[in-house]
């Protein structure tokens, strides 16, 4: 980690009127949840077609054993590490305004974060594809545990509240996102490879440039000033073109020496 961009970001942080933060798989690695992309990346374990809607209406059964296998047995007792509640504390501080994941994990919630959109659902959900009644986790363990795939009381079947492949991102999440990513000074963008559109795109609207999936919808100020920063293990498709610089490193490590930093030199409260 370059000790001049980290003090660069601590003094952009301190003095941003509107920072988002934007995060992805990344930042829950180190609380053991492994990331899509990467050398230990789940891609290289499974098929990612078993995420795509297409087959989960197609095959519902082998579908909720996969997902059970690989998110329900151990999401739910996933907890958050030191960059959950560091972002969570600069929310608390009130530099942070919200937090847009692209994580289905529920950890930013855990770690005390309020404002957070989740662009991609919330894998501890499952709603009824008849009724849309939404069930909470234990409730979701408690029928996968007597059958597969899960059903309603209406006898719908269940889908795990988050967004598969091939399937629409929440309309109110969708908007709000683009709304901050419009508004902000500052997005802090953790642990995204940046690779899935449309969320890939919400660091170009920040930056002000209109990025070619939203062109003919104007979405994105031009010449908007806000910072962009990337925390990240490996330089990603934004490095060095869309974001100003990158903190290269552990999202654990670099956001809990910021929040110190902060709090010893520059009197967050
Ligand atoms: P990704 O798997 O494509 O990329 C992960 C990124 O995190 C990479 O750029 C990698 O270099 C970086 N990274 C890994 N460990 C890190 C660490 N300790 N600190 C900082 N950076 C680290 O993830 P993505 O860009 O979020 O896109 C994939 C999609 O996968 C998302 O839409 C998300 O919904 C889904 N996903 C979510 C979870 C989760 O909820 N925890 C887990 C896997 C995938």
């Amino acid at each position: 980690m370059m000790a001049e961009d980290f003090s660069r970001a601590c003094e952009i942080l301190k003095n941003a009127s509107h920072a988002v933060v934007f995060t992805g798989a990344g930042i829950s690695v180190e609380s053991g949840i492994p990331p899509f992309r990467g050398p230990d990346g789940l891609w290289n374990k499974v098929d990612p077609s078993f995420l795509e809607l297409e087959n989960f209406f197609r095959d519902p059964v082998n579908s909720w054993r996969l997902i059970k296998e690989i998110f329900y047995d151990f999401i739910g007792s996933a907890k958050p590490n030191p960059a959950h509640f560091a972002v969570a504390r600069l929310e608390q501080a009130g530099i942070v305004k919200s937090v847009i994941t692209q994580n289905i994990d529920n950890l930013h919630q855990k770690a005390g974060s309020r404002s957070v959109i989740e662009f991609h659902g919330n894998m501890l959900y499952a709603k009824c594809l008849e009724c849309e009644r939404r069930y909470s986790y234990a409730e979701v363990m408690d029928i996968v545990a007597r059958r597969t795939p899960p059903s309603c009381a209406c006898g719908g079947v269940l889908k795990p509240d988050a967004v598969f492949f091939g399937e629409a991102i929440p309309p109110d999440a969708l908007s709000t996102s683009f709304e901050e990513a419009a508004r902000c000074d500052l997005m802090l963008v953790i642990g995204t490879s940046a690779q899935v559109e449309p969320a890939a795109s919400l660091p170009y609207i920040a930056k002000g440039r209109e990025p070619m999936l939203f062109r003919f919808m104007h979405v994105g100020r031009p010449h908007k000033e806000c910072h962009v920063i990337e925390i990240n293990r490996e330089p990603t498709p934004l490095t060095g073109h869309v974001s100003d610089f990158i903190i290269q490193g552990s999202a654990g490590e670099a956001l809990a020496l910021i929040v110190e930093h902060l709090k010893s030199r520059m009197g967050l409260p």
